[in-house]
């Protein structure tokens, strides 16, 4: 199956994500032990449990079959086997996946070696019989514990190996029986390792198209949240625009009334474009809005925007006449420093400058809307421009009484 997404997020350079042993790349292997790795050892620690409650069982075969053995079989499970499971119960939740994975492989082995071990020692007439046994293992191994592919490839190769150096190696195994038994281990063998084979594939399969599936999302959803940043962004200035400076003011508006809204004009902007050029206008207007950034630079309660064309907004939350009109008179300050020449200027200042109309909400003034706001501002805009420009003139927002300061 193709995985481009993974292969791009993870940048395999055309590497497998999953290799012909089952492994996936490195990156997805950390990944996939990140997210699945706990319930594994869940997993891994319910089927030794339960595989050892069976094993403990298989004492009751022994003491029918083995009879001159039972003893020594007791002794193992009980004594060694039982023991050493448990240990590894606890030991697997607490040692890296990678670890667990070659304990349980070593803990598997040794539960195949006692029963070989035992089928071979043995010379009750019942004894070849455990034979049954040696299979399960193989199976357990391949299937319960689900040993990851090479662990499995692993086991069963030494567990194969181990018991027909048993049957060969047996006193008084007749050469019939013992290609039987042959024949058996080598069929368990095989199918518990293809088992082994489709479970895994299928697990990795099904882990990679999910995640393929979580890339996919989160991919679309940075998509979607960066056109939502454009969206709400100014081509031009890089500042927040109308709409986003709407919700940022709705917001403030909602848990304060407290609000200082300025509007923020270029003076005389049409001259310099006239005299320098749409281009030289635009930069003119990047400046500026930098000037009106750098103002707002780590303050939680202040915020700015263009609102469009040759006009910004600058907010200030629980703000007061006084703190607006200082903020304001260093607005004026800041664009006047920027020292932008502006030759064409009717009234000869020279200089780029703006005018700025404030209305101050106090938290105890009327329930207003952002619309109010602007519209406010804007008269006071209107003020400023009308005594002079490079000023700034505040309204109330109850629009009753309006002042011009400065
Ligand atoms: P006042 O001092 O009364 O505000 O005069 P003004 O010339 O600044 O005002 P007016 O509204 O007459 O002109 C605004 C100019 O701003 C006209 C328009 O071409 C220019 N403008 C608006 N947006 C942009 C822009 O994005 N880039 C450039 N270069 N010019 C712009
Ligand atoms: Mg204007
Ligand atoms: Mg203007």
């Amino acid at each position: 199956m193709e995985h481009s997404l993974i292969q791009q997020h993870y940048d395999l350079g055309g590497r497998p994500t999953l290799d012909v042993w089952l492994r996936f790349a490195p990156p997805i292997q950390a990944r996939y032990d990140q997210e699945e790795g706990a319930q594994r050892i869940v997993d891994l620690q319910f089927a030794i449990f339960v595989g050892l409650a069976f094993y403990n069982v298989y004492n009751i075969t022994n003491y029918i079959l083995l009879g001159d053995t039972f003893w020594t079989s007791v002794l193992l499970r009980v004594g060694f086997i039982t023991p050493t499971s448990l240990a590894l119960i606890w030991l697997i939740g607490r040692t890296p996946l990678v670890w667990t994975e070659r304990l349980i492989t070593v803990g598997m082995l040794n539960a195949h070696l006692l029963p070989v071990f035992l089928f071979w020692e043995t010379r009750s007439a019942l004894g070849v019989f455990t034979f049954g046994e040696l299979s399960l293992t193989i199976i357990f191994g391949n299937m319960m514990l689900a040993l990851r592919f090479p662990h499995a490839v692993l086991f069963t190769s030494l567990a194969l190996a181990s018991t027909l150096l048993a049957i060969v190696t047996k006193n008084n195994l007749e050469t019939p029986v013992g290609i039987a038994f042959v024949i058996q281990i080598a069929t368990a063998s095989a199918f518990g390792l293809y088992a082994n084979y489709l479970l895994e594939r299928r697990r990795c399969g099904d882990y990679l198209t999910a995640l393929e599936a979580t890339l996919l999302a989160e991919s679309a959803d940075a998509a979607r949240k960066q056109y939502e940043d454009l969206s709400r962004t100014d081509a031009l200035t890089r500042l927040p625009n109308r709409r986003h400076l709407s919700e940022q003011v709705e917001t403030w508006l909602s848990d304060s009334r407290s609000i200082g809204l300025m509007m923020i004009d270029v003076d005389h902007f049409k001259f310099y474009n006239d005299s320098l050029g749409h281009p030289a206008g635009d930069a003119c207007l990047q400046k500026v809005s930098a000037a009106l950034a750098n103002a707002t630079d780590g303050l939680d309660d202040a915020f700015c925007a263009r609102f469009g064309g040759e006009e910004f907004s600058f907010v200030l939350r629980n703000a007061s006449e006084i703190s607006a009109a200082s903020a304001a008179e260093a607005i004026l300050q800041a664009v006047a420093d920027l020292q932008i020449s502006h030759p064409s200027r009717p009234d000869r200042l020279d200089v780029v400058t703006v005018s700025i109309g404030i209305v101050v909400n106090c938290s105890d003034g009327p329930d207003v809307s952002f619309d109010h706001l602007v519209e406010f501002a804007d008269r006071a805009l209107y003020v400023a421009k009308r005594h002079g420009r490079n000023t700034f003139s505040m309204d109330s927002a109850s629009g009753e009484a309006m002042r011009f300061c400065v």
